[in-house]
């Protein structure tokens, strides 16, 4: 966790405390607007002129930097006539809102320049030349004079046909050449408008907090950590594959604000909170005091756990758990490694299938899923073969849009009729099996007949690899996701054929209360601890035993420190979470006994009521491990 750094000078926030006249800012201070989903999302603190805006804590960590707001929606102005006396006016628009898209520009290359190199920097020339085009002003001019329109659909005008004219023409040089023109031409439409201008991820030039109305897993997925040094969104939850990425790459994010999202605006100094899910607009001294001590008890609570590092995942009376880590690209093995994991539980391969323009073929598979079994070995790997759709998706591919992705063409329903993608990955992963211990797990299984059509390609693809004399694991171990309800109701019809299960809360919890993981309006209905989910995990648990075979848990409930110790009371003998979570799970695992554990979950079983049951699950794990809540309010 870097992004903040904090200037913890006691006197002088003791300084500021006073300065701001009785209104000390505390992260206690405001237990309810933290708490409550009813309470004001945005909140004026008069006294100190700072505004905090409400979201949802995704991702952990502080960060203190400048707004960037992306906003993707082109400008596009619409015909506005003008009277023949307004043109100086519209000539005089013109030319002080290129001077201003000028002036911008040569900031932002100003900045390139010092982060990135004079080399690097240079790209914004071609954009300073756009400016200065005779042909283009000469057109835009001409439009303003003889059409008498306004400068900016003059502009828009003119730019678009000649952006037009060089895309299609086929050369590479030329095309960049459309892209810049319509770059520029956005700035110069901003500044005749007073709108911001389209600005997307590769347009950030210094590190920022990003502020956008929704961002896809694709582009989380490009965010540089460097440059990006957090993120709040309008839309999006918890479970949202982009907050898990952001998990991942520890950037700290708060979404699903809603319409508190308008009082962000770029250039706006905030401090982004994602441990509560504040965002404090322009933050006082104090503000930053206190979150700078808020930080140093993270900083510190985490060196602590590096002693446990080498431990096993063990409980006070001896039982052993196997805790392991969630990847997204083979790139991830180095947190792995660092965080103390045993392996990983889950590889959501289809990151290496987002954000290019091709498939990546069996080789290019074969050497990233090798090259995390190698590192890990003998610690077990489990690759999950590919679970496109959903929010998911491939540019490249075309997949129809659907009413509702979340139940469509998804994951093994679409690998079944993708057969050459499937058979591509299964041979990677079939090859890749001969350099550690690596399992096979298919991902939204809903029936027997998935995982016997699925076990059929494999099946081909082991004769095919034994036909050509290439090596592989012939004992690979096979598993399914339990992610919709049908799956956990058959689970004792899967547990004869497969050799473990893996949980899938995130969409388990979905499916079964009908509510969508995205939607931050329904948030507070998505609820881990509902009766319903922890009976579907029980018989999924109890079918497993009874036929022999482990069962673990890979989604987001598994790192949910809370639901731990309920999840070990009801039998679950693998978590895997985001290696950011391993230490303090694998901490709360050391802390408490399995009698405990159990006795929470047969109460649970017994409990009608969400809330009552998170309620005592919560309280077991803050009497195990009560510095890791501490650390949150101070
Ligand atoms: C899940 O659904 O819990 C899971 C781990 O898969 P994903 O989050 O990728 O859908
Ligand atoms: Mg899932």
């Amino acid at each position: 966790m870097a992004q903040f750094s904090p200037k913890t000078n006691r006197n002088q926030a003791a300084e500021d405390a006073d300065a701001d006249t009785g209104e000390p800012f505390s992260l206690n201070a405001f237990p309810e607007f933290r708490a409550s989903t009813n309470l004001p999302r945005v909140l004026d603190r008069r006294k100190t002129g700072e505004k905090m805006l409400r979201g949802i804590p995704v991702s952990q960590g502080v960060s203190r930097s400048r707004v960037v707001v992306l906003n993707r929606t082109r400008i596009d102005p619409a015909k506005c006539d003008i009277a023949e006396s307004d043109l100086a006016k519209e000539k005089d628009r013109l030319q002080s809102s290129l001077a201003e898209t000028r002036r911008q520009i040569l900031t932002m290359q100003g900045r390139l320049r010092d982060a990135m190199g004079a080399k690097e920097a240079l790209i914004f020339d071609s954009h300073l030349l756009v400016l200065e085009d005779p042909m283009l002003l000469e057109e835009v001019s001409r439009l303003i004079r003889e059409d008498l329109v306004s400068a900016e659909f003059a502009f828009y005008q003119a730019s678009e046909k000649y952006a037009d004219a060089l895309a299609k023409v086929d050369d590479a040089y030329l095309s960049e050449r459309a892209a810049d023109i319509r770059d520029v031409t956005q700035r110069v439409l901003a500044n005749l408008t007073g709108q911001t201008p389209c600005a997307g991820l590769t347009d950030l030039t210094e590190p920022c907090i990003v502020v956008a109305h929704d961002l896809t897993p694709s582009d989380t997925a490009t965010m540089d950590p460097v440059m990006v040094l957090g993120f709040v969104t309008e839309v999006g939850s918890r479970t949202s594959h982009t907050a898990i990425l952001a998990r991942s790459l520890r950037i700290p994010a708060v979404l699903g604000l809603g319409e508190a999202i308008r009082e962000l605006h770029t250039d706006e100094s905030v401090l982004l909170d994602g441990f509560n899910g504040f965002v404090v607009i322009e933050p006082s001294k104090q503000t930053l005091f206190e979150y700078g001590q808020l930080v140093d008890r993270q900083t510190s609570i985490e060196k602590s756990l590096e002693v446990i590092h080498d431990d096993a995942a063990e409980t006070r009376d001896g039982h052993r758990i196997i805790l392991s880590a969630n990847i997204e690209r083979s790139a991830d093995v180095e947190s792995v490694l660092q965080c103390g994991a045993t392996g990983v539980g889950l590889f959501r391969t289809e990151f290496l299938f987002i954000n290019r323009s091709d498939l990546p073929d069996e080789e290019e598979q074969f050497a990233a899923y090798r090259r995390v079994t190698e590192s890990l070995a003998p610690d077990p790997v489990i690759i999950r073969t590919l679970d496109l759709g959903g929010d998911k998706l491939l540019s490249h591919v075309n997949v129809a849009a659907e009413m509702n992705p979340f139940l469509g063409w998804r994951a093994i329903r679409l690998c079944l009729e993708e057969k050459d993608l499937f058979r591509a990955q299964l041979r990677a992963i079939l090859r890749a099996s001969a350099f550690g211990d690596l399992k096979i797990m298919y991902p939204m299984v809903s029936g027997v007949e998935e995982l016997e059509a699925a076990n059929v390609l494999l099946d081909e693809c082991r004769g095919q690899l034994r036909a050509e004399g290439v090596a592989f694991a012939e004992a690979i171990e096979i598993g399914v996701m339990i992610e919709t309800p049908s799956a956990a109701m058959i689970a004792d019809s899967l547990a004869k054929r497969v050799q473990f299960f893996s949980i899938g809360t995130n969409d388990l919890i979905q499916y079964t209360l009908a509510v969508d993981r995205l939607n931050e309006k329904i948030a507070h209905l998505y609820e881990p601890t509902h009766p319903g989910i922890l009976r579907l995990i029980k018989a999924t648990v109890d079918a497993g035993q009874a036929h022999g075979i482990w069962t673990g848990v890979c989604g987001e409930m598994a790192g949910d420190l809370a639901a731990v110790p309920l999840l070990l009371g009801l039998g679950v003998g693998e978590l895997s979470v985001t290696p950011s979570m391993v230490p303090r799970v694998k901490m709360l695992i050391r802390s408490i006994e399995m009698s405990q554990a159990r006795e929470l979950a047969e109460f649970a079983l017994g409990s009608d009521s969400p809330k009552e049951i998170l309620a005592r699950a919560e309280a077991l794990a803050k009497a195990a491990v009560p510095s890791f809540f501490e650390e949150l309010t101070g």
